[in-house]
């Protein structure tokens, strides 16, 4: 049914399309992933401006016309995140942030819990450049998999459920296993495990920090529940 639809949406990637328009991939909080093009945009007296850029927080009217992509007609900024611009780390998770959610989620699967995720991930590089680098996006994709559903278990064993002698991950299995279960395992220190449940039990600004063995680890164990559950693989969380 044709028609106008107002959301807000941010936006994930915005794509050079013919002479002055842009292919906008966005994500909302009711619709999921939904794909726009906004015409005329890159002509200097366009009434967009700047703002169909990446990581920018719009309101925004669009017209479902019979195409596949919609059409933006009118964008108001909600948040611009002009900070965030200006660290190369800061625009690095930002990217890797959005890139995680367009992986995850395919359109049609709107999530609104994922949408204030990831507003909240942009507000806080934007607002918090320090934070940015591993620990925060693992953190930032920790949670994303417990908004998909797919948070991985780690307080009993996934196979057995034994609370003692957790020292392994298994992403088939979904979670931490113990000594005797640890076949499709590998070795998950105790810091990473910590850095895990303190990731998935505290806000983003306040998510915890874990030395770097222990941040490769927690990065495999995500890694590794969403190539099992979601048959998806993710960037690497950070340079390096
Ligand atoms: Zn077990």
């Amino acid at each position: 049914m044709p028609g106008s639809l107002k959301t807000e949406a941010i936006v994930l990637r915005s794509i050079r399309y013919g002479e002055a328009d842009r292919v906008l991939h966005l994500y909302t909080p009711g619709f999921g992933r939904v794909g726009a093009i906004a015409k005329g945009v890159r002509r200097t007296r366009s009434r967009f401006g700047g703002r169909l850029e990446p990581f920018f927080r719009l309101a925004l009217v669009l017209y479902e016309g019979r195409g596949e992509l919609l059409t933006v007609t009118s964008a108001e900024t909600v948040a611009a995140h002009a900070r965030l611009r200006d660290h190369h780390a800061c625009l690095d998770g930002a990217a890797r942030a959005c890139d995680a959610v367009a992986r995850l989620f395919e359109a049609g699967d709107p999530n609104p819990a994922v949408y204030h995720l990831l507003a909240n991930q942009l507000a806080l590089l934007d607002a918090q450049p320090e934070c940015a680098g591993r620990a925060n996006q693992l953190c930032f994709r920790i949670k994303l998999l417990l908004a998909a559903g797919l948070a991985p278990q780690l307080e009993a064993c996934a196979s057995c459920g034994e609370r003692e002698h957790l020292s392994g991950f298994s992403g088939a299995a979904g979670g931490v296993v113990c000594s005797s279960c640890e076949a499709s395992a590998f070795v998950l220190d105790e810091a990473a495990h910590a850095f895990m449940t303190g990731a998935l039990g505290s806000p983003l600004a306040e998510a915890p920090d874990a030395p770097e063995r222990a941040l490769r680890q927690a990065e495999r164990a995500i890694g590794e529940t969403v190539e099992h559950h979601a048959g998806v693989r993710l960037r690497a969380a950070a340079a390096g």
